[in-house]
């Protein structure tokens, strides 16, 4: 019962079964992600946002986590990212990594490496995207149902039908974890670098394992947010399960994480989905939803109709109103991720006690676990200052020895 349950049966229905996903649902198109929506719809205001992201642009705010130091921070964390996402949108108005996949430097082998078994093949692959940089990986069955029906071209401000290639008959998932002492100063212009690394180190996961795989004679497509969705990609790759937050939670690193994901033809042998109690978890826990400040987190249960038109619907799940969350990132100039600090799931795994804890959220013992979280006020925001002063203090203390 504590152990993470491997579930029998092809990927495609236990994800038909667990979102109870109906006959109408359609692919996502691009265009309305909240982030592209800012660009064409008015609706959606993305003021000061992105342009903060442009250290040119800098103002300080009076709350902690704000200052120069801060901001700093947070946008050379992106700084690999946004050279890569920018390399192409002059020409063509691609955005790689987040609306178009990314491209390769050279195009791979002319000649085909000699493969002994899918089985072989995918342990080597997953012991590439370690060393690369991924904390977990995982392999599923390309489920078209997941990739965008359309792409979205934030110059032209037109959109153009997606199709993968049929060959492309395997996804590999790669799970980026994020930094946890970070994750607790949640939500701040300094928390927001551990998402700039989380992005840049998948950037980096991603097109090197697609480089590694076309370098075998293979072909491969490196991919961060653009092409498809990530999240039900990495259930069926069997790295987690859903949260009431619309995050991935992982066994090893809970919801603190980025996904990567690499299309390609190289014969891989898939995993299966994994449960280790969050559904059940997530029933009676609801910390996200309590604490997110615009109540952009469903407190009930699962829902086929989605809050607007920003997220799928045809599929019952729970659902994050993206409209609402991304106002308050607006208005804050940064990314939120409090529904991240506050989730029980959230922990430094590095300790043997949480990694007991989580074996044991699997268990009739998961309301008591519920109760320590809250007394021991795990999910409580540490002030950004305090993390600088701290690290500081590691930093010091390793130099010493
Ligand atoms: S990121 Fe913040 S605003 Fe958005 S859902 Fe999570 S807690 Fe709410
Ligand atoms: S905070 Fe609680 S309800 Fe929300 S995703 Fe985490 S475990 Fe589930």
């Amino acid at each position: 019962m504590l152990k993470p349950k491997t579930v029998k049966g092809a990927p495609r229905e236990y994800l038909d079964k667990l979102f109870d996903i109906k006959k109408n649902f359609q692919r996502f198109k691009q265009k309305n992600d909240i982030f592209n929506r800012s660009i064409w719809d008015d609706k959606v205001k993305a003021k000061d946002l992105f342009v903060s992201y442009d250290i040119t642009n800098f103002v300080p705010k009076k709350s902690k986590g704000f200052d120069q130091w801060d901001y700093a921070f947070r946008n050379a964390s992106w700084h690999l990212t946004d050279v890569v996402g920018d390399r192409n949108f002059d020409v063509d108005g691609r955005v790689e990594g987040f609306t178009d996949y990314y491209s390769l430097r050279s195009g791979g082998a002319a000649t085909k490496v000699e493969l002994s078994s899918p089985e072989e093949t995918t342990k080597r692959i997953k012991l590439a995207a370690k060393i690369f940089g991924a904390g977990m990986a995982g392999v599923c069955e390309v489920d078209d149902r997941w990739i965008y029906s359309e792409n979205y071209n934030r110059k032209t401000k037109e959109s153009r039908s997606l199709t993968l290639p049929k060959s492309y008959r395997y996804a590999i998932l790669l799970i980026v974890p994020m930094d946890y002492d970070l994750s607790k100063t949640y939500p701040s212009a300094v928390s927001g670098a551990t998402t700039g690394v989380g992005y840049s180190t998948g950037l980096t996961c991603a097109t090197t394992l697609a480089q590694f795989i076309t370098n075998l004679g293979y072909n491969a497509t490196a991919s961060l947010n653009d092409t498809g969705l990530n999240i039900p990609m990495a259930i069926q790759a069997g790295l987690g399960e859903y949260g009431r937050h619309g995050l991935l939670i992982t066994p090893k690193f809970g919801p603190n994480i980025r996904i990567a994901k690499v299309f390609t033809d190289l014969p891989l042998s898939p995993d299966q989905p994994i449960e280790f109690g969050v559904k059940k978890f997530c029933d009676s826990c609801k910390l996200c939803s309590d604490n997110c400040p615009v109540k952009a987190i469903p407190s009930g249960a699962p829902a086929a109709t989605p809050p607007n038109f920003s997220s799928h619907s045809g599929i019952k799940k729970w659902t994050v109103n993206a409209e609402k969350c991304f106002k308050f990132w607006v208005g804050m100039n940064t990314d939120c991720a409090i529904c991240i600090r506050v989730c029980p799931y959230n922990k430094d795994y590095s300790k043997w006690w949480h990694r007991w804890g989580i074996l044991f959220a699997n268990s009739p013992f998961r309301k008591i676990l519920l109760w320590i979280d809250k007394q021991w006020g795990f999910g409580t925001r540490k002030a950004p200052d305090e993390w600088w002063k701290e690290g500081k203090a590691a930093v010091a203390e390793e130099e010493s020895q």
